[in-house]
């Protein structure tokens, strides 16, 4: 069910442009979960990272869709409609993915060891 959004015409299948963040792996900073723009395969981090360059990407964008894409749970999102939607499918991942948080969600100091400072 894709209640209330009908940006589903603007998914495409999409590669992944960057291995994380764009903006992060340019600035130098670390994120908690990834996310993938189907609309231009934009790759940006989520709300809980500090700097959320995902909802960054789409206010600068408006590109409406996005997918859970690391960890990959394949799931839609519309930023427009602020529903949960379901995807066509699911994006292949790229790796190796840099992580910064592991399976407990907890930060691991050696992987941001030598990282700027989030941006707040
Ligand atoms: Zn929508
Ligand atoms: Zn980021
Ligand atoms: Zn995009």
């Amino acid at each position: 069910m894709n209640q209330g959004c009908d940006h589903l015409n603007t998914v495409n299948q999409v590669t992944p442009q960057t291995l994380g963040c764009a903006e992060c792996l340019a600035s130098g900073s670390w994120w908690v979960h990834l996310r993938l723009c189907r609309s231009c395969g934009h790759v940006g981090c989520c709300d809980d990272s500090p700097n959320r360059h995902a909802t960054a990407h789409f206010h600068a964008t408006r590109h409406a869709i996005i997918e859970g894409y690391d960890p990959p749970e394949g799931w839609g999102w519309c930023f427009v409609d602020e529903v949960e939607v379901e995807l066509p499918d699911q994006t292949p991942k790229r790796e190796p993915t840099p992580r910064y948080i592991d399976a407990y969600g907890r930060i691991i100091p050696s992987a941001i060891k030598g990282l700027k400072p989030p941006l707040t």
